[in-house]
């Protein structure tokens, strides 16, 4: 018997092994951690196969060393979506398997709770009061020694008896052990009813999506901002989870959506489980010892948590599937939305993917009839969809980025008593650093770009590469007097605090959110009407519910206008529809500003004429005229390195091997040099693979990649492979 096993290297390959030299009789489950010896190391795998043969000589195999579960630490779907995808992204395997644990398991500690105490049961109690047979003295012994204390630690019940007498007793019921766990209980889930009146199309979409419980099928949620999309899923799940059935809810950030985590404890009380990158190791493995035993009815998890071990899936919810967070943009660069519609199918149970602003992909499958599509076209209750009007930024004056228009605007709404959001995706003072009388500008010393200029922490920062040099007084080059040029949010706030002193503010972007609870901080001042204007950068994005605020500002449509990137008007789309999705949610009417250079491009009068589904159907247009996807399939193979000659005879020399494997509908493209041509003290370039059919693309990354694996390169060459990439950069 071969053991094969999963190992978490860089290698695209498993490994063979023998069977440990002391084991039981019964064979060993896939999906079993294995202790190997590994190199001079002994690390832990995973046994995906057992084979009756080895490409290796016998006297060149080595013995395992020990089997650390008896059952899998994987439920058998997921471990099956889990090789499926290893080959899909072209990943190492060890590394995929790894990727779905815990780093507690990883490293080899107990996937079942270890017990901490013991104490006698009522059954044991009566055992003791039975006559003494003088049989099984040890048994008598230890349950006399449990009944003189009311618990015992584990610690010192293994000082005085045997582990095995332990099992026994606890076999027969007569002791107990006691295992802690920081989750929380699950034994009194209790569902509550919803508190809203559904509307006609969310009962039918509830409705719907109801009849194909227990068989696989793709449901996907088309509401508008506001229409009550989350009611809908909680419906759902309830249904779902009735039958003791587990249900997976992924989203696009936690920290970012508190709101919705609240709503469903409140919903399903003691059954909710939260998975996110902010939990410390014990607390993960507990969060995952819960979803695996079946205890745990849901779990809410960002992009890995697709991974999780839950043996009674019975129902996938992707919230916002449009959001580009559910890609994993390096190492194991896989989809969380493309393998929850994946690991549905595997498990036959429905997946529904919720989205105001659905990805062209999406939208595609629902035309094909390969998705189920569901509409909620209004908002419940009163609450309207907002007013949107284009401010063209070349007739008015502005300020610091704010025309006139937008600033009498902001003051009617906040006389009016209501809350203002400035949207503008760039932190930061001001994007440059300029030189008025030689043109130079503060370049960063290791990447092709320019750095920010962050005033309030006195540091030019590169967004790229993260770093930071103090600012400058004088022009390197002249020695003249330096220039802020363009706005970041930082400015943004500087300005509305001059132009509007008595409104307090509040910004929220990565450099505001970076310490632990500040997110909070600044929601919740929204929330309490303590702030009443909110600044901020995509993070505004992401499916919060502020009922007061009755305008929003973007400030700048035209960063993705003009954009290289195919998906760059999608993603325009997206943002925009989605921030102006926060104004008016409630019974006070919204208005939607937005600036731009442009106003006549087509792009911007579609979405405000006519909105984005219609916008959707022409960039769909767009993509099969130009044969983007998803009317193609695309793979990145993107590298770097120090050494740009060397780079790009890499580059070269991966082309020609690929084109040597005639596959005739498989195009090349490239090398071509990233947008950033240096980051970070390395070149960066790319070929881009472009085939029409997925079977095409797997099939020749099958028979290109080894060969590109075994091509040399320059000295700290760096090289990926993305498949289904977001970006083409
Ligand atoms: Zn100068
Ligand atoms: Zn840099």
């Amino acid at each position: 018997m071969i053991l094969q096993i999963a190992i978490d290297t860089p290698l695209r390959r498993v490994f063979d092994y023998l069977p440990p030299p002391t084991r039981s009789q019964e064979p060993p489950r896939l999906g079993v951690r294995v202790l190997v010896p590994f190199g001079r190391q002994r690390l832990i795998g995973i046994l995906v196969g057992i084979s009756s043969e080895s490409a290796l000589p016998a006297g060149k195999l080595k013995s395992a060393l020990e089997f650390l579960d008896e059952k899998a630490v994987y439920d058998p779907v997921t471990f099956e979506l889990l090789r499926w995808a290893a080959e899909y992204y072209h990943h190492p395997i060890g590394e995929v398997y790894a990727a779905a644990l815990p780093v507690s398991l990883r490293t080899g500690q107990p996937a079942a709770p270890t017990v901490e105490d013991w104490s006698l049961t009522e059954a044991g109690r009566e055992q003791l009061a039975l006559p003494d047979s003088r049989r099984a003295p040890q048994q008598r012994a230890l349950l006399a020694w449990l009944a003189q204390r009311s618990r015992a630690t584990a610690a010192q019940v293994s000082e005085a008896f045997k582990p095995a007498l332990l099992k026994a007793l606890a076999a027969r019921g007569w002791i107990v052990g006691h295992v802690s766990e920081s989750v929380g209980d699950f034994a009194s889930l209790e569902i509550l009813p919803g508190e809203l009146a559904l509307t006609g199309a969310q009962a039918q979409a509830v409705d719907t999506i109801l009849a194909t419980l227990a068989a696989f099928s793709v449901h996907l949620l088309f509401g508008v901002t506001g229409s009550g999309k989350t009611e809908v899923y909680l419906q759902v799940i309830a249904a779902a989870i009735a039958q003791q059935g587990q249900a997976l809810v992924l989203v696009p950030e936690i920290a970012l959506t508190p709101q919705l985590v609240e709503r469903f404890r409140r919903r399903f009380s003691g059954g909710v489980v939260v998975v996110h990158s902010g939990l410390t190791d014990g607390e993960r493995r507990d969060a995952w010892r819960a979803a695996h035993s079946g205890q745990a009815r849901i779990v809410i998890g960002t992009r890995s948590a697709v991974f999780t071990s839950m043996p009674r899936l019975a129902l996938i919810v992707v919230d916002e599937e449009h959001d580009a967070s559910y890609k994993q943009q390096e190492g194991f660069r896989y989809s969380a939305r493309d393998l929850g519609v994946m690991r549905a199918r595997g498990a036959g149970v429905p997946v529904i993917l919720g989205s105001a602003t659905p990805s062209l992909e999406s939208l595609e499958n629902a035309a094909g009839g390969r998705y189920a599509k569901h509409l909620l076209p209004q908002r419940p209750g009163a609450a309207q969809a907002p007013r949107m009007s284009l401010l063209d930024l070349r007739r008015h004056a502005s300020e610091q980025g704010l025309s006139t228009p937008a600033i009498q605007a902001i003051d009617q709404h906040l006389k009016a008593g209501g809350q203002v959001i400035v949207f503008l995706n760039r932190r930061g003072y001001a994007p440059s650093l300029f030189c008025n009388s030689c043109g130079w500008v503060a370049p960063c010393a290791h990447c092709d770009a320019r750095m920010t200029l962050h005033r309030r922490a006195l540091k030019l920062r590169c967004h790229h590469c993260g770093a930071q040099a103090p600012v400058p007084a004088i022009c390197a080059d002249c020695g003249e007097g330096l220039l802020a040029v363009g706005q970041g949010t930082e400015r943004v706030e500087e300005t509305l605090t001059r132009l509007f002193p008595d409104a307090p503010l509040a910004r929220l972007d990565r450099d505001t959110a970076s310490a632990r609870g500040s997110i909070q901080t600044v929601l919740d001042r929204v929330h309490s009407g303590d702030a009443r204007i909110l600044v901020g950068t995509q993070m505004l994005t992401k499916g919060h519910h502020f009922p007061e605020v009755t305008l929003v500002v973007i400030l700048d449509a035209d960063q993705g206008l003009f954009a290289s990137d195919f998906r760059a008007t999608e993603r325009l789309a997206q943002t925009i529809t989605q921030v102006a999705g926060r104004a008016g949610r409630e019974s006070r009417p919204g208005e939607v500003m937005i600036q731009t250079q442009f106003p006549e491009h087509p792009l911007l009068q579609r979405l405000i004429a006519e909105g984005y589904e219609s916008f959707a159907a022409s960039a769909l247009e767009e993509r099969r005229e130009a044969g983007w996807p998803p009317y193609s399939r695309l793979a990145l193979l993107r590298a770097e390195a120090r050494d740009r000659v060397g780079l790009d005879s890499f580059l070269q020399a991966a082309s020609q091997v690929g084109a040597a494997l005639n596959e005739s509908t498989v195009k090349i493209l490239g090398p071509a040099t990233a947008l950033i041509a240096r980051r970070a003290d390395h070149f960066r370039a790319h070929l881009l693979i472009e085939t029409a059919a997925r079977s095409s693309l797997q099939r020749f990354l099958g028979r290109w990649l080894p060969q590109v694996d075994a091509l040399a390169g320059p000295a700290g060459l760096r090289w990926s492979i993305d498949v289904d990439p977001l970006e083409v950069d």
